[in-house]
């Protein structure tokens, strides 16, 4: 494993998110390796850490002043041992290949856990919609597109969302793929009910999030009525992690976005909360304005560099839902003194090494984001399926399949991690059950 990680490093220098996603997951495999000697043999490992294919290319376009921008675009096709490239595209100035690297890396054990036939991918641009009229976002995805459409399509690559990418970048992109392909087909997921997309997809990550925190919490007998929860983000994961809190009882009281957080003692119930989407969905502000709408609500600015506060409010549970690494040692020690008994993550990776050693070694619920925030990609799987059916399931069938998805991935990483002497260790039971998938179907497939 060492030799692996080096060599991981060597090849993709100052990648450091995917060599931390890399070890993370390499470290959880030695006992699997070990027991089925094929894998070393084959060289699976050294296989999924290489992606299929990376394309990267130019993307040109014209703002609302006539000056010309220039972003770089990027798909990363990581496998497709199970099934079509599957994951979301990103536009974030942070956006770079390391981190596109690690996050199509996760999303190939991510979707093996979801039991649909989905392989892993990612993409995305260091474009920020961030101040940007609708039209200069159509512009920017319009001339994204132009190039992407070559390398996708519906049994070949299938992205979605993902940070700074909704329904409204997902339209202009379809849109474009659309004019430019002469095909309307599922090649993206996140689409509008009317045009292909389907129920429950927007709020498919954040309830299947909760879902995996109650599946947790079940086996200590516990449920999730009544509890006091920290969300971060204000974003689609966290805006629906809040409302199946609402809706199940439990108490919501921080959101947050790059500026800060706010922390509502009252908790967030669902005035609060459509108020909350009308400002991030349709008046694109910021959460800064929820405190001055809500006055017993406190607003705490991100300090750069600084510990993350929003983490020393005291709660039961922790639902990060912003980005990756937004929970560090000293931030999950903060948690642990709290008393925080679960933390079920939304978004990809937030906790660092550091903080996921400290929530486990101090018997904290912890689900990571591979498993927990799997819901999302899961309904993408149904998404694609009522595509090619030409039908629309309705709203109670799909979270009925998605509860049933969350219920079974909660299974598998639970066995999984018991049969391999991990009791209640899902980091372990999810990156075996997702890499013996997908193992398995390399071993058939053959060198490729
Ligand atoms: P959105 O763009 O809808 O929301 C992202 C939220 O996180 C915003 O509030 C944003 O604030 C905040 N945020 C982004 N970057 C940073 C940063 N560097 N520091 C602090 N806050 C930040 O994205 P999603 O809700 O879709 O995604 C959130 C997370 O969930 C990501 O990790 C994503 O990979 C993961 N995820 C998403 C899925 C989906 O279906 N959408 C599926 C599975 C995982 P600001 O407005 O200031 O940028």
């Amino acid at each position: 494993m060492e030799t692996l990680l080096a060599d991981a490093v060597a090849r993709s220098p100052g990648e450091t998110e995917f060599h931390q996603a890399v070890a993370e997951v390499a470290e959880s495999l030695v006992p699997v390796i070990d027991r089925h000697p094929r894998y070393r043999e084959q060289r699976i490992l050294d296989r999924l850490i290489e992606p299929e294919r990376v394309i990267m290319f130019r993307v040109p376009w014209v703002d609302d002043h006539g000056e010309i921008h220039v972003n770089r675009g990027y798909r990363i096709e990581m496998s497709s041992a199970i099934g079509p490239y599957k994951g979301g595209l990103r536009f974030h100035p942070s956006v770079y290949l390391g981190l596109l690297m690690f996050l199509a890396f996760e999303q190939v054990f991510k979707n093996a856990l979801t039991t649909l036939p989905m392989g892993g991918g990612k993409g995305g641009s260091d474009f920020d919609p961030k101040g940007r009229s609708d039209l200069e976002v159509m512009r920017f995805c319009q001339s994204f597109m132009t190039e992407l459409q070559r390398h996708i399509g519906p049994f070949t690559d299938v992205p979605a969302g993902d940070i700074g990418v909704g329904s409204r970048e997902i339209g202009y992109l379809f849109g474009q793929y659309k004019r430019i392909r002469n095909e309307f087909s599922g090649v993206l997921t996140g689409k509008e009910l009317e045009w292909g997309g389907s129920l429950i997809r927007p709020e498919a990550t954040g309830y299947g999030t909760v879902y995996f925190a109650e599946e947790m919490l079940e086996t200590r007998g516990e449920g999730i009525e009544g509890k006091t929860c920290l969300v971060s983000g204000s974003g689609n994961v966290a805006q629906y992690a809040v409302e199946k809190l609402i809706m199940l009882g439990a108490k919501p009281v921080t959101l947050s976005d790059s500026d800060g957080f706010v922390h509502d003692p009252d908790g967030i119930d669902d005035e609060k909360l459509q108020w909350v989407m009308d400002l991030k969905n349709v008046r694109r502000g910021r959460i800064l304005e929820y405190a001055e709408r809500f006055p017993r609500a406190t607003y705490t600015p991100t300090i750069p560099e600084g510990r993350n506060r929003l983490w020393a409010v005291p709660a039961d549970c922790a639902f990060p839902c912003a980005t990756q690494n937004e929970i560090s040692g000293d931030d999950a020690a903060t948690l642990v003194a709290n008393g925080v008994v679960l933390v079920a993550e939304g978004a990809n990776m937030p906790t660092v090494p550091e903080g996921v050693d400290r929530f486990r070694e101090a018997g904290v619920l912890y689900g990571p984001g591979k498993a927990a925030n799997a819901g999302g990609v899961a309904v993408s799987g149904l998404e694609m399926s009522q595509d090619a059916l030409r039908i629309t399931w309705t709203r109670e069938e799909v979270d009925l399949r998605l509860r049933g998805i969350m219920a079974s991935i909660h299974r598998t990483c639970r066995e999984t991690a018991e049969e391999y002497d991990a009791p209640g260790d899902y980091v372990v039971g999810a990156n075996i059950a997702g890499f013996v998938k997908v193992a398995e179907a390399m071993l058939d497939q053959g060198i490729v």
